[in-house]
């Protein structure tokens, strides 16, 4: 496999997940056998965070992936995609309440 990483190299994500350390403040959203969960800190100007999904053990791409690795990664993906979606996407009462609030607002 070919390898970009300098022989010094320190990989933030294994530095996060084996010794608590980060330059960015850290948040472990959840931790799996094989996996974690953390938010990414405000890296996208428009948008207030995301979640990084990283396998525990350090692989430099995807090419190293074990295919074993799949199913843990999607249980992760989707479980953080749910979470996500609770917290931005409101019901659809909130969604009605939200409507009649802005119409309410509308200047006439
Ligand atoms: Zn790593």
């Amino acid at each position: 496999m070919i390898r970009h990483a300098p022989a010094d190299y320190v990989c933030p994500f294994c530095r996060n997940i084996n010794e608590g350390g980060a330059d960015h403040p850290l948040e472990m959203i959840r931790i799996y056998d094989d996996v974690v969960v953390k938010m990414n800190p405000k890296w996208w100007r428009a948008n207030a965070g995301a979640l990084l999904v990283v396998p525990k053990a350090h692989y430099e791409n995807v090419y190293d992936l074990p295919v074993e690795l799949g199913t843990p990664l999607q249980v992760a993906v989707r479980d953080a995609a749910l979470a996500l979606k609770d917290v931005y996407w409101p019901s659809a009462e909130e969604m009605r309440v939200m409507a009649h609030k802005v119409r309410s607002a509308w200047p006439t």
